[in-house]
């Protein structure tokens, strides 16, 4: 890594070093709306490294857990066990699927799609894409969708993300546009954190935020969030208020302000329409009721409402806590109204700024990838627009009337209205709320494509047909991240196997299509150019498809008609607009005050408080949060390939206040059945005081895939996501993903299981693919959960790793599985499970008791000094998991303990330490290692106490929060807990 070549401007895109042979490619991470630069190293076709694009003016350089461990999830052997690595066809949906050619699979699929739609009409398939794929990629399947077949049934995973952001700036400012920059951090004077847990969901912009916080003592940071997360940590006011009352907050917020004197009417009555209307709303929302309402305190109203209208300059940042929501439109209406009452907006630091939840969210709304939006911004609703669209692709028209939002579009499949679904690189069957309904959609529908570059996702299992898709690493194209910046992805090694790229695929079906549609449903007389991009998969072709996206965004609000891929290679990443003309990118919008509405006036939004959809009562007395994890990305379909990224939270729980356990007489570390009015699931409990009473969270990306069992009528258990509703909101169509009323009880079980095992050693078998086997028993339990965990080739456990080819030690992986049943199992189901994890060779020891269903078996690894265990099985009473878990682990020498290790009970045979969890993900850093430090530090009454300087200490000597900082927020927790017992 030391010897590559420096890449100073993103005209070097491109490097070879000839000493290393190490290609160095830069290109953007596949996660989140961030949209951090990276450089890709690889070395005959396989990607080795990955590093911070310093160049990138997103992240400089930095990268997050998630994205510095990229290359983990593209080595050989993870694409081995996880990829789709060619077009497999299923005869029956039971049946195993079976490979087939790429022209055989495209033919089927037109077929079929063709059938359908010249029986039943256009209107009778939906496609379902996802907000990771490529501006490009996106561009081709709308015009596919609306142009060629004639239905505004597309729609994307970004309705379940976005879409409330969308709508909220549509009603207010006029068009989907976020009007500010990262660099506006630099500038803000209050900083308005709402429904983000910026450390974990964004952590490269809660770096920044971080830096102006150091660089500004005075910058005020308001966090508001039903939860104590990692966010509010550097928060001076936390407005932990109730879920679902955010509307009540704001509306509350600006009658103070309005009170107070606090608001602008000079800019209220120039550049805005509606406030009169508003003052309505707002006069029932006294500071008491509003405190009442959102179970804040008045002073805290007061205080928020002063410094967001009072700072010189204030910056909202919000995310899926608004979005997610039964009234997420109000909820984004009822902030900006904020911005737009105080004028805090349009210069610098100040703006209502939301934060993108995918990758290029944002790439697939210019191009107008949703089911109620057209190109460019366009309005569906618009004649004029839909002309413009209609001439810019040859075809006659495009439909007028919205398609299908995610929700009702499988809602429809699962009533036999929506015959054919195409799915593309999005896993519904694990994202989507209600489970039980999408499942009944997919197995409803006539005919289920899954366009996808994993064959490990749910969503797989119901496919007729797999078209595999090449990924990160691979692609080439652009996306846009949150701050409207255009960046060029580019592909670093050849697509795995006979993946292609997901445009090309959408091109090449569309050809066949159009052969297999009757005449009166061709809307085009020439499809060669219709869609002529398909000649081979060059870069020019990809160029060719962004150039017709952008001469779609003459004179329209996001006009980039002066921008070229060349100047892309040449200047880097660019925000938009960037019109003919222009000679850089525009940093921040409407500082003119000029909005893009009929008169030019930014519009408030009239939003009224009416809570959330389901009130927790009696019979579900907990309101379910649910959001995500610091190093996991959504269905974990690639960060779940990598054993690392589950130190830090290892496996699914639910998390209730210490409080509420102890009122319910439930035990930390036992299963409880947790169910709703849709679903019941089992989970372990743990404890958490950062959840609010009479609330319980659950992080999102646990799906059946890691989560599973059966219900007591014997149906299949989805993740989390079976418990939420399927209710929306009414404008944007987001369903409500932040809340559902539950109820908790104790889940009595009376079988259990609790098996670990390192695999991926030399010559045992690989972690996915045991995993994949896993799956297939998972739904005979109860209650099952099955993850990967690793010890991130920790070098204190050197000997016993395998190394690789420079004899250094190479990362280990290994699987947990734990289940429950309400009666014990045939003995022959726990054997097939010693046997997938490697555990019933001749040399493990064993204890078996068949009459009272109990059961132990450790695998054990010898060498010529010592003895560690290499896997366990507990069967019946799993108590002695706690200390044999720690003894597996850390490697610990055992040979002392010989058939001591087969006792039963949670007490351990020798002294051992209580469980431990990774904070620091780059160096493999344990809580604690930490906690013993700091206690080591107490003991010198000369060390100082300061918070700052114990973190600084703390990191300088152990080194934690040194690399990626995603960690940072966490040591400072740990170092103003220890303070406060100090
Ligand atoms: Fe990727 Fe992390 Fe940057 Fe998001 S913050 S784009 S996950 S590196």
């Amino acid at each position: 890594m030391n010897d590559s070549p420096v890449i100073s401007g993103a005209a070097e895109a491109n490097l070879h070093h000839p000493a290393t042979q190490t290609h160095r490619t830069k290109s953007t991470c596949p996660y989140c709306g961030v949209g951090c630069g990276v450089i890709i190293e690889s070395q005959k076709n396989v990607i080795t490294n990955v590093l911070g694009d310093p160049d990138h003016p997103a992240n400089f350089g930095r990268l997050c857990s998630k994205g510095s461990t990229l290359h983990l999830t593209a080595t050989p052997s993870v694409t081995r066990q996880t990829r789709l690595l060619q077009p497999l066809r299923r005869l029956s949906r039971s049946s195993q699927p079976t490979p087939i050619d790429w022209k055989s699979a495209l033919h089927l699929a037109a077929q079929r799609f063709a059938s359908i739609i010249n029986e039943h009409g256009p209107d009778s398939v939906g496609f379902y894409l996802s907000g990771q794929l490529l501006t490009e990629d996106y561009y081709v399947f709308n015009k596919l969708v609306k142009g060629l077949i004639g239905t505004n049934n597309l729609d994307t995973n970004s309705r379940l993300c976005m879409s409330s952001a969308v709508s909220g700036y549509k009603a207010t400012l006029g068009m989907d546009a976020p009007p500010a920059s990262y660099e506006d951090f630099d500038h803000t004077d209050c900083l308005f954190i709402s429904g983000s847990n910026t450390a974990w969901a964004h952590p490269i912009i809660f770096r920044r935020i971080e830096q102006a916080k150091r660089n500004k003592p005075d910058l005020k940071i308001i966090v508001v969030d039903p939860r104590r997360t990692d966010t509010v940590e550097l928060a001076d006011l936390h407005l932990a208020l109730k879920p679902g009352t955010d509307v009540m907050l704001y509306n509350g917020l600006l009658h103070i302000m309005q009170w107070e004197g606090w608001i602008k009417p000079d800019f209220i009555s120039k550049h805005t329409n509606g406030f009169e209307k508003l003052k309505n709303i707002i006069r029932d929302c006294t500071p008491e009721r509003t405190a009442k309402i959102c179970g804040l305190r008045t002073e805290d109203l007061f205080l928020a409402a002063k410094w967001f209208a009072c700072s010189a300059a204030t910056l909202s940042l919000y995310c899926q806590g608004l979005n997610q929501s039964s009234h997420g439109t109000d909820n984004n209406t009822a902030l900006i109204n904020l911005h737009l009452a105080t004028a805090q907006l349009g210069r610098a630091g100040a703006a209502p700024f939301s934060l993108t939840g995918q990758p290029n969210a944002m790439g697939g709304r210019e191009v107008g990838g949703l089911s109620n939006l057209l190109s460019a911004h366009r309005d569906l609703k618009n004649p004029k627009h839909r002309a413009e669209v209609a001439a810019h692709w040859g075809v006659s028209d495009v439909p007028e009337l919205p398609g299908l939002s995610a929700v009702e579009m499988f809602q429809s499949a699962a009533e036999g209205k929506i015959k054919a679904l195409w799915i593309a690189c999005t896993n519904p069957a694990q994202s989507m709320p209600d489970q039980s309904m999408i499942q009944r959609a997919l197995e409803q529908a006539e005919f289920v494509v899954v366009q996808e570059a994993f064959k490990t996702t749910a969503t797989t299992a119901f496919a007729d047909l797999l078209l595999p898709a090449s990924t990160w690493g691979e692609k080439m194209g652009t996306v846009t991240n949150s701050e409207r910046r255009i960046s060029r992805v580019r592909a670093a090694v050849e697509p795995a196997g006979e993946a292609k790229h997901d445009w090309w695929i959408a091109t090449n079906f569309g050809k066949e299509l159009y052969a297999l549609l009757s005449p009166q449903r061709r809307r085009t007389q020439d499809i060669e150019r219709f869609l002529p991009y398909a000649q081979g998969e060059s870069i020019d072709a990809v160029e060719q498809i962004w150039n017709e996206h952008k001469s779609l965004t003459q004179g329209r609000d996001l006009d980039i008609t002066g921008l070229s891929y060349q100047t892309l290679e040449q200047s880097g990443p660019q925000q938009w607009p960037y019109p003919q003309g222009a000679t850089k990118g525009t940093t921040r919008l409407y500082t003119d005050y000029l909005f893009p509405t009929a008169d030019g006036r930014a519009n408030f939004g009239l939003a009224e408080f009416i809570g959330v959809s389901e009130a927790i009562d009696a019979k579900y007395p907990f309101s379910l949060n649910t959001g995500r994890l610091r190093d996991q990305w959504h269905g974990m379909s690639r960060t779940g390939t990598v054993g690392k990224l589950f130190g830090h939270v290892p496996e699914p729980a639910i998390q209730m206040h210490p409080q509420d356990i102890e009122r319910r007489r439930l035990v930390v570390g036992d299963l409880v059945s947790v169910s709703s009015r849709r679903a019941k699931l089992v989970l372990p409990l743990e404890a958490s005081s950062s959840v609010g009473l009479s609330q319980a969270y659950i992080p999102m990306h646990w799906g059946e895939e890691y989560l599973s069992g059966c219900s007591a009528t014997g149906s299949r258990i989805g993740g989390i996501n079976a418990l939420m509703p399927s209710v929306y909101c009414a404008t944007s169509k987001q369903p409500e993903l932040k809340h559902a009323a539950i109820n908790v009880k104790k889940a009595d079980f009376a079988w259990n299981v609790f098996a670990m095992a390192w695999l991926d050693t030399a010559g045992g078998a690989e972690a996915l693919s045991v995993k994949e086997r896993l799956k297939t028993l998972m739904s005979l339990f109860a209650f099952s959960s099955c993850v990967p965990f690793s010890d991130s080739g920790n070098q204190h456990n050197a000997h016993i790793h395998a190394t690789d080819t420079q004899s250094k030690p190479v990362e280990r992986t290994g699987l947990l599985f734990r289940a429950a049943a309400l009666e014990t199992p045939p003995e022959e189901l726990i054997l097939e499970l010693e046997g997938h994890l490697g555990l019933s060779s001749a040399e493990s020891l064993h204890y078996s008791d068949t009459s009272k269903g109990q059961r132990r078996t450790l695998k054990l690894l010898n060498n010529e000094e010592e003895t560690y265990v290499v896997g366990f099985l507990l069967s019946g009473d799993t108590s002695a998991q706690s200390w044999l878990r720690e003894l597996l682990v850390q490697s610990t020498g055992v040979k002392h303990l010989g058939r001591m290790l087969l006792l039963p009970g949670a007490k351990p045979p020798v002294p051992i330490g209580p469980p431990t969890r990774v904070i620091c993900n780059c160096l493999g850093i344990r809580d604690i290692e930490i906690k013993n430090y700091l206690n080591e530090y107490a003991t010198n009454p000369s060390n100082s106490r300061t918070q700052e300087i114990l973190l600084s200490q703390l990191q300088s000597s152990l080194k934690c929060g040194s690399q990626c900082g995603s960690c940072v927020p966490e040591l400072k927790k740990l170092v103003r807990e220890h303070s406060l017992i100090l």
